[in-house]
C-alpha cells in the first residue's frame, strides 16, 4: 500500500488561489462585519457570487479535485474570515441535504439557480435544531401533515441556530431544508427533510442570533405556521417503516451509520454529517492557522525565533508551546483531508469524519486561547484580529455536532456500539 500526502497539482492551485483571496477580499472587511454584526457584507457577497465562486480556473479545480478542494478552499478561506465564509452566497448545508437525501431530479430542480451565471445571489440552509432538540435530533417536533386534498406537505414548528437562515429564507432563489417528523410516536424513521423555497408564505424569519464570534454569520430563527410545500419537496421516500417505530425516542446523537433503518430519508439527511464535518474540521484548521502564522510572525518581529530543531530539554516554554500547537494543526489537518479523500472515493467515512471534527474544534480552541495568551494584551486587543479568531473559534466545537457527540460517534464505531448502548 502506497501512502502519499502530496495534493494534486489542481488542488495546490486552488489553495494558493483560495489564500490570495482570503487576503485581499476578507482581511480588510474582517473586522469591520465582526462589529456590523449580521450587516449583510456587500462587497464580499457580490465578489463571490459573480467571481470567487467560479473557483481558480473557471470552475476547473473545483470539478476535478473534488471534496479535498472544497476542504482546502474552507481552511483557506476561514483562514481569511470565518463568519464571511458562512455568508457566502453558496447551497452550503442546505446543498449537502439535498445532494445526500434528494433524487437527480431533485437535485437538479433545487440547485438550478446555484448554476446560473448572473442573476442575485442565493443562500442554501438547513434547519434541524428546534429549542428542545439539537444533539438528539431524533427528539424534533416540527411536524408535517400532508394534505391529500392540494398535494402539499403542512409544516409547522420552530427552528433555532439556522446557519444562513435569514438569506436562504427571504432572498429569491434560496431555500431552507427543514426536518420534520411525520409521525411523532414513529421516532426517527418518520423523520424527513423538506426543501421550503425563500418566501413561502408561512415560513417566517424571527430574527438572528447574537452570538460571541462568527459575527457575519446570519444564524437564524424561522417559524413554520401552515407553511406548505409541493408534496416533491420531501427528499427522499415519504414511506415511515414501520417496525422503525419501537425505536421511538432512542437518542440518535446526530449519527447515521448504526441507524438500521432503510429509509433513505432520515438516513441520507444524517449522511449530510459525514459530509459536512470534515468541512467544518477544515474551517476550524484555518482559523487556528490564521492565529498560529499570526503569533509566530509576531514572536519573530520581537526577536524571538522557534527553534525546532532545539533538543526538548532546551527548549522555552514558548518554543515547547509554538510545537504543541504546530503538531495539533497538522494532526487535525490530516485527519481532515483523509474524511475527505474518503468522501471522494465514496468510501464511508463516517468514522473518520467525526475524528476530524472532534480533533480540529478542540485544536483550533486551544491554539487561538493560547495563541492570545502568549501575546498577552495585545492577543486581547481588538487593534489585532487574534481575540476575534478566538471567539471564531470556537462555534467549530459546537456545531455540526458538539466534541462530545463527535467523540462518542467515534467510540461507537471503534467499539462497534450502537447508539441505544452507548449514548
Ligand atoms: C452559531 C451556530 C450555528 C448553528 N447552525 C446550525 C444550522 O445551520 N442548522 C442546524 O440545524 N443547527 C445549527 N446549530 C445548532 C447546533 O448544531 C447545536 O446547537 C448543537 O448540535 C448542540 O445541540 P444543542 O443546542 O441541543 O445542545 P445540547 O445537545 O443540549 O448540548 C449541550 C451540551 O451537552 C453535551 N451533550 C449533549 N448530549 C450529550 C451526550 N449524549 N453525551 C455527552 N454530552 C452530551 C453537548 O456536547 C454540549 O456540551 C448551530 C448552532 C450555533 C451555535
Amino acid at each position: 500500500m502506497t501512502i502519499r500526502f502530496d495534493l494534486s497539482e489542481g488542488s495546490l492551485r486552488a489553495q494558493s488561489h483560495y489564500r490570495q483571496v482570503a487576503l485581499d477580499q476578507m482581511r480588510p472587511i474582517s473586522r469591520k462585519y465582526d462589529l456590523a454584526e449580521h450587516a449583510l457584507p456587500r462587497e464580499w457577497v457580490d465578489y463571490w457570487w459573480r467571481e470567487g465562486r467560479f473557483g481558480a480556473k473557471g470552475g476547473a479545480a473545483l470539478a476535478n479535485d473534488g471534496f479535498v478542494t472544497i476542504c482546502l478552499q474552507a481552511e483557506q478561506l476561514c483562514w481569511g474570515d470565518a463568519g464571511l465564509y458562512l455568508r457566502m452566497p453558496t447551497p452550503a448545508l442546505g446543498g449537502s441535504a439535498v445532494s445526500a437525501a434528494g433524487t437527480k431530479e431533485q437535485q437538479a430542480k433545487f440547485m438550478a439557480g446555484f448554476r446560473e451565471v448572473g442573476g442575485q445571489p442565493i443562500w442554501g440552509a438547513m434547519a434541524i435544531t428546534e429549542p428542545h432538540a439539537g444533539s438528539d435530533a431524533a427528539a424534533i417536533e416540527t411536524t408535517a401533515e400532508f394534505d391529500p386534498a392540494t398535494d402539499e406537505w403542512i409544516l409547522n414548528g420552530t427552528k433555532i441556530f439556522c446557519t444562513a437562515g435569514e438569506g436562504a429564507s427571504t432572498e429569491p432563489g434560496g431555500f431552507v431544508v427543514v426536518w420534520a417528523t411525520l409521525d411523532k410516536a414513529a421516532g426517527r424513521a418518520a423523520i424527513k427533510s423538506f426543501v421550503v423555497p425563500a418566501g413561502t408564505p408561512g415560513m417566517q424569519l424571527l430574527g438572528c442570533e447574537k452570538k460571541l464570534g462568527i459575527r457575519a454569520s446570519d444564524t437564524a430563527t424561522l417559524r413554520f405556521e401552515n407553511c406548505r410545500v409541493p408534496k416533491d419537496n420531501l427528499l427522499g421516500r415519504a414511506e415511515v417503516k414501520k417496525q422503525e417505530a419501537a425505536k421511538a425516542g432512542e437518542a440518535s446523537s446526530k449519527d447515521s451509520s448504526k441507524d438500521s433503518s432503510k429509509d433513505k430519508g432520515f438516513k441520507g439527511a444524517m449522511a449530510t454529517f459525514d459530509a459536512s464535518r470534515p468541512i467544518v474540521a477544515a474551517m476550524a484548521t484555518g482559523v487556528g492557522r490564521a492565529a498560529l502564522e499570526f503569533l509566530i510572525e509576531e514572536l519573530a518581529r520581537q526577536g524571538v525565533v522557534i527553534r525546532y530543531d532545539a533538543p526538548p530539554r532546551e527548549r522555552t516554554a514558548i518554543e515547547k508551546d509554538v510545537i504543541e500547537m504546530e503538531a495539533d494543526l497538522q494532526a487535525a489537518r490530516l485527519l481532515t483531508w483523509r474524511a475527505a479523500w474518503m468522501m471522494n472515493k465514496g468510501r464511508p467515512n463516517n468514522l473518520e469524519a467525526s475524528m476530524a471534527k472532534a480533533k480540529a474544534g478542540l485544536a483550533v480552541t486551544k491554539i487561538t486561547q493560547k495563541a492570545v495568551q502568549i501575546l498577552g494584551p495585545l492577543g486581547h486587543s481588538r487593534k489585532l484580529l487574534v481575540e476575534k479568531w478566538m471567539r471564531d473559534a470556537k462555534i467549530n466545537d459546537i456545531y455540526e455536532g458538539t466534541q462530545q457527540i463527535n467523540q462518542l460517534i467515534v467510540a461507537r464505531r471503534i467499539l462497534d456500539y450502537s447508539s441505544a448502548v452507548l449514548r
